[in-house]
Formats: C-alpha cells, structure tokens, sequence
C-alpha cells in the first residue's frame, strides 16, 4: 500500500490569490503546484489549454507521463459527470450528508480515475505535496473523501468588496490574447457566491477538523507575504528552507506545470507581491454598498469593516498579523497588469 497523497486543498471564493499561493509554493521542494485539477478533464483534456509551462497541455511532458495512467479517452465523460456532481443546487443535501458524518459528495464510478489522477501526479513529480487550486468547497469534500488522499484545507478569504471588483476585469481565460473570457458575474452575484463559498468552506472543515484546516487572508498574505508563505508551508507540512524568496515581498518564478487558473501563472522570473487595492478607489459607491449589504455576516466573521475607509480590518482571533493593507490610497494602488496576481 502507497502512503497516502497529501493534499493541500485551496477553498473559497475565487479571485482571493490562490493563483499567487501556488505557484510560490510550486517553488518549495516536494511541493507540486497542481492548479486547478477539477479542470484537468476539460479545459486540459478536451479543450488542450496551455499548462503553466506554457505548452498545450497535451504537449507537456510531465502531463504525458501522468496522463497515460488515466482513462482520457473517457474526459469529456468525466467533465459532465463532476459538473453535475457538484452543482449550486445540490449544496443544502451536500450540507445534510456532512452534518450526518457522511461522505457529502456521495461516491461515483468516477472517482477512481479521480483517485488515479493524484496518486499519478505524486509519483511522477515525486512530490510530497500536491497543491490544488480547485477553490470550490464541494470538489475539495470530494477530493477529501477518495481513498488514498490526506487532505488539509487552505482557506483563502479577501475582502469581498475586492473579489467583487477583481471579477469585473475583462481577462482573457489564459492571457489578454485569448478572445474566452474568464467569467464576470455582475457584483451582486460575486457577492453572495462569495458569501456561500466561503460559509460552505467554513461548515466543512473550520468546524469539524480544525487540525486540517488554515485560514489565511489576502491582505494579510499582501502585507506580510514571506512570513505569512513560512506559515503555510508548515501547515501543508514542507519545508520552508529554500523558498523563492529573495526578500520580505519578492519571489523569483521557475515555470510550473499547473492546470487551469488565473493567466498570472504564466509569470516568471523576480515578482513583487503587494496587494491590488484599485477596487478601493474604482468600486462604485452603489457597488460597495450592494456587495457590503449582501455579506455582512462574512464581513463580520472574517474581519472585515462595513464602511468604506472604516477602522482597519482586523484578523479574527488566532489568525496572526491584523496589518491592513492600503488604507492610504494611491501610493499603493497598482494597475492591473502589473502584479498579476490580484486575484486567482
Ligand atoms: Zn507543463
């Protein structure tokens, strides 16, 4: 019997920096940046878009090897089959099932091929931590309950004033140069699918397996970036020596072979990591009271103020730095192109 796959599994809403965590992980040795692997089967398999590395990802050698253990004439299959699965509506009885102590996704003939994909990716990367940006919380319970998998839960929180934003920017699914956009909800709907991804993410593992379970936000990620990684390495269980790190808030970027993300996972070479607070400026009045009215029960639980320049969000207990970011406006506003990685 193999040991298990450990998985660190990066919940919540999108748009939060999980792009970003990543691939800076992906830079710590026995540390494979997997990307987003509930997309493997159609945006890789059956669409063939770029890997990180930047071939198709059908052309990847490192895809190639994994590939071959995996039923890939079956993706499209396989697609449909998690699309259904782990639709918005069936999220009450996901609940249920979990409150029962019951697998909330119950199991499905597709599951092996899915507990074939991560044991394949830790043998042939040798990794001895697979990082999946799959976000959503009814994949990560899915994940969490094939056999062979440790999961630990990454929670990534960001004002949701700025995922709000952030999900507004036209942006080409992998690149300005690709004409499929990602998605951009209008900011009511980015509002509540904030608000139920996060209380989901939450309920499945905050209250039932704190040990498995680390809740980081993105301004304190942005304001403290490497002691803020240091802390996550830890959590997932690797070792923080030998980091990109070259200072506080720089890392240089080798290429990965994640699926699927935000387009910043292309980005190599020394990149700053400082938080994007255009939203703070650019977000509408109206906006900002719409997005603020719909989460205020996130707002309060993960720190947030309700008014805008209010007191400085202040981290829940127990959750480390409480620096802000950005309370002073435009020395720190960044365009949106040059960090690249305000959301993911
Ligand atoms: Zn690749």
């Amino acid at each position: 019997m193999n040991p298990p796959v450990r998985v660190l599994y990066l919940a919540g809403s999108g748009r939060s920096g999980s792009t970003l965590v990543t691939t800076v992980l992906g830079q710590y040795d026995g540390v494979f940046a997997a990307g987003e692997l509930r997309y493997l089967w159609q945006r890789g398999e059956v669409e063939n878009r770029p890997c990180g590395c930047g071939r198709p990802l059908r052309d990847c050698p490192l895809w190639g090897e994994v590939r071959r253990e995996l039923p890939t004439d079956r993706a499209a299959a396989i697609a449909a089959g998690l699309r259904g699965r782990l639709r918005m509506r069936g999220l009450p009885a996901l609940l249920r099932r979990h409150r029962r102590g019951v697998r909330p996704v119950p199991a499905h003939p597709d599951d092996a091929a899915l507990a074939d994909l991560y044991a394949a990716v830790a043998r042939h990367t040798g990794a001895r931590v697979v990082v999946d940006s799959s976000k959503l919380p009814p994949y990560g319970a899915l994940v969490g309950a094939l056999p062979g998998i440790e999961l630990r839960v990454l929670h990534l929180v960001r004002d949701p004033r700025a995922t709000a934003f952030s999900w507004r920017r036209r942006r080409g699914l992998d690149g300005d140069a690709d004409p499929e956009l990602m998605s951009r909800p209008p900011v009511g709907k980015a509002a509540l699918l904030w608000l139920v991804w996060n209380t989901v993410t939450v309920r499945l593992w905050a209250d039932r397996a704190p040990a498995g379970y680390l809740r980081v936000r993105y301004e304190d990620l942005t304001a403290e970036p490497e002691a803020t990684l240091r802390r996550i390495a830890a959590f997932a269980g690797v070792d923080p020596a030998g980091g990109p790190f070259t200072g506080p808030a720089t890392v240089r970027l080798t290429p990965t072979h994640s699926v699927a993300g935000n387009p910043s996972r292309h980005r190599t070479g020394p990149v700053p990591i400082t938080a994007d607070v255009q939203w703070r400026r650019d977000l509408s009045r109206r906006s900002y009271a719409l997005v603020t009215a719909l989460t205020v029960p996130g707002l309060r639980r993960f720190g947030y103020p309700w008014r805008r320049g209010g007191p400085a969000a202040a981290s829940p207990a127990g959750s480390g730095s409480s620096v802000a970011v950005g309370s002073g406006r435009s020395a720190q506003v960044r365009q949106p192109a040059s960090a690249g990685h305000e959301e993911g």
